[in-house]
């Protein structure tokens, strides 16, 4: 990109650090156009489905829930507990694998159109601050006028209502942890009786409150491991937010008595409408930064400037390095294909691993340091252990029976009841007759039913006495 060698200082700062090191706070210019509707729609529609989650329910339990402290677990209705750790980590790998490959592909879509920070950032607290301090311009005079009746209650409104919505969030993010009833339970009781649960409460509202009043685009350039990504997962084929600078260079002013053309200048007007939006504060003309979360704002400054110069839209669009350079649009290939065929497997795998759970894991072996038994005159017996772990709502009656070879099963003690959420165990003799038994070791296959239901299979051996080895 030789055009742009007289423009390369932007990669020795960065556009939020000031020569001197201090924070350059950005004062991004409202965005306008069809992708930032589109954007507002999805912005809300995600909103709404993160405030009505917790009211969710499934069988009488949330629809999610992540209670690390209670271990916990609800995925879309299902039930987790710690036995299905390697399901939950086997989920987590492909999951970093499918964003890692969207990401080589797709950019950071993610990060423009359903990332939470950008969702709040931008339509949630961005559009009460342009409502109360005014737009961009007004916003740098209020900052920068000393403080009077007007900055007072202007600053101290838009403070109130940050705060007053991150508390209000927190209790739903901590909804998601507890449960809404739990969240219930502490507004009508009180802080006194529920002193960690406020703590936490108060905790996480100040966080979000200083995430988005103070830090704001810091989190994505400097905080978010996802952003720091970005230079190892992106190549020249990714499709990202683009300047077309084979079209827009050589940039001039506009005229409208100029003929560009002759002028031997591209379509790029220098209007700065792009920067101005930005609200990472960057110029997309020096080309993909890290700094960059494809909020597509520059796209609609920039098709709004082309449209009143007369010029087709897209001079930035989203477009591939190479597609640039190459002069071509972007077109479904043979990449695009073979990631996506990688992705959708990943997304089957994902979706096999929660459907091949089973709703109890049972394990049955021979009771340690025994051997057989000669039960009577006509059977052998082995002692056995059965270990039921119960993942569903309620609790269980287990039956056992024996599949394979003919034999009798007589439960030690009570019948096996395993209560919700819980391990039971209980220990059985087998009998099987010494005419069926051909060797020392046979192998036997049961049944694990409840309810009538069968829940499991599963193999074991009988010993039987060495002699049987000999006929
Ligand atoms: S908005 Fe478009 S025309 Fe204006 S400076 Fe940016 S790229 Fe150039
Ligand atoms: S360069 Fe464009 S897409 Fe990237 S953050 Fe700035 S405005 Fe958003």
């Amino acid at each position: 990109m030789e055009e742009f060698e007289e423009f390369d200082d932007f990669r020795d700062r960065q556009s939020t650090i000031g020569e001197d090191g201090s924070r350059v706070w950005v004062y991004p210019k409202q965005p306008k156009g069809k992708i930032y509707n589109y954007r507002k729609l999805t912005s809300f529609a995600l909103l709404a489905i993160l405030f009505a989650i917790p009211f969710i329910k499934v069988h009488g339990d949330p629809f999610l829930l992540f209670n690390f402290l209670e271990r916990k677990f609800i995925i879309f209705g299902i039930m987790f507990y710690p036995q299905d750790f390697h399901l939950f980590v086997l989920s987590m790998i492909a999951f970093i694998v499918f964003v890692v490959l969207f990401t080589v592909i797709f950019g950071r879509i993610f990060c423009g159109w359903i990332c939470p920070q950008t969702i709040f950032m931008e339509f949630v607290y961005r559009p009460i601050e342009y409502w109360l301090e005014g737009n961009n311009n007004q916003q740098r005079k209020l900052d920068q006028s000393p403080l009077n009746f007007n900055k007072f209650w202007r600053k101290g409104l838009k403070h109130f209502l940050f705060f007053m919505i991150s508390y209000i969030t927190a209790h739903f993010f901590l909804a998601y942890i507890t449960g809404i009833e739990h969240i219930g339970e502490l507004i009508a009781d009180g802080p006194r009786n529920h002193i960690a649960g406020f703590v936490g409460l108060i905790i996480f509202s100040v966080v979000h409150y200083f995430v988005f009043a103070k830090l704001r685009e810091q989190v994505c350039i400097i905080i978010c491991p996802y952003g720091r990504m970005q230079g190892v997962l992106l190549d020249r084929n990714s499709i990202v937010i683009s300047y077309d600078y084979k079209r827009g260079e050589p940039r001039g002013k506009y005229n409208p008595l100029e003929n560009r053309e002759l002028a031997k200048k591209g379509d790029c007007v220098e209007c700065g409408s792009c920067q101005a939006v930005c609200p990472t504060g960057i110029d997309i003309r020096n080309g993909t930064q890290l700094e960059c979360i494809n909020c597509t704002a520059c796209i609609d400054a920039c098709d709004t400037v082309m449209e009143r110069v007369h010029k087709p839209k897209g001079l930035i669009r989203y477009a591939s390095e190479r597609s640039i350079a190459d002069k071509t649009r972007l077109k479904f290939n043979i990449r695009i294909l073979f990631y996506s065929v990688v992705l959708t497997g990943l997304l089957i795998l994902i979706t096999f691993l929660f459907s091949i759970r089973t709703e109890i894991e049972s394990t049955i072996l021979r009771q340690k340091g025994t051997m057989y038994q000669e039960y009577d005159s006509l059977h052998y017996s082995n002692i056995y252990l059965i270990q039921v772990i119960n993942k569903t709502r309620e609790a269980l009656p287990v039956e056992l029976i024996l599949d394979e070879p003919a034999g009798e099963i007589k439960i030690i003690g009570d019948p096996l009841v395993v209560q919700e959420g819980a391990v039971g165990e209980a220990q059985f003799l087998l009998l099987i007759k010494k005419s069926d038994l051909k060797s020392s070791n046979t192998e036997v296959e049961f049944k694990v039913l409840s309810k009538g239901k069968e829940m499991d299979e599963i193999e074991s051996t009988f010993v039987g006495p060495n002699s049987l080895d000999k006929k």
